[in-house]
């Protein structure tokens, strides 16, 4: 069995060509020096690439909207918008289309508040997060399976668990930015 780095998705471990069945072997094929998986025979090469995923802070007038999740712990009941970016669609667009999803408001992006790389071991591998501001521009408040919709006033948002990393790093940007208008 050819071995593949820890941070590399057990599913993505491929032992064989998926094109034409040949054994796989690693090689450095350019001036990177960098090991590739591939395939003598076809010449297919497996590039692994990162995930990529968006957290949404919608607002409604004054309000921002929550995602209460049913699983959530009693002291960390809130949580943020967010998914995966499907292939080839670009942050923005997961942004619109998983603020719609998950809350049932169609948005526009404000501003892009920051980003943030978690090199996770696991699913769904390494990832890059956009974390965006949003508000809303039609629609109504809609539960998902991802928990009922809730809106609240900043000062009245309720604590987010340290898990949902980003759903935080979001608001945290946020609040840095509210802080600065308000100074201004
Ligand atoms: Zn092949």
């Amino acid at each position: 069995m050819m071995s593949y780095p820890e941070l590399v998705l057990p599913r993505l471990r491929y032992q064989f060509c998926p094109m034409c069945r040949t054994e796989l072997v690693k090689k450095v094929l350019n001036d990177d020096e960098i090991d590739r998986v591939s395939c003598a025979s076809c010449g297919w090469v497996h590039y692994p690439t990162n995930a990529m995923g968006v957290i949404i802070l919608v607002t409604v007038d004054t309000r921002i909207v929550a995602i209460m999740p049913p699983d959530a712990p009693e002291q960390f009941p809130a949580a943020l918008p967010g998914g995966h970016g499907e292939y080839g669609e670009s942050p923005e667009e997961a942004a619109i289309r998983e603020a719609y999803e998950e809350t049932g408001y169609h948005v526009a992006i404000t501003e892009l508040l920051g980003w943030g790389f978690n090199k996770t071991v696991g699913y769904p591998g390494p990832m890059i997060h956009f974390y965006y501001e949003a508000r809303a521009i039609g629609g109504n408040a809609r539960d998902s399976e991802e928990g009922r919709v809730q809106l609240f006033g900043f000062e009245q948002f309720p604590a987010i668990s340290p898990q949902r990393g980003g759903s935080r790093r979001t608001m945290e940007l946020y609040a840095e930015k509210m802080k600065q208008r308000s100074s201004r």
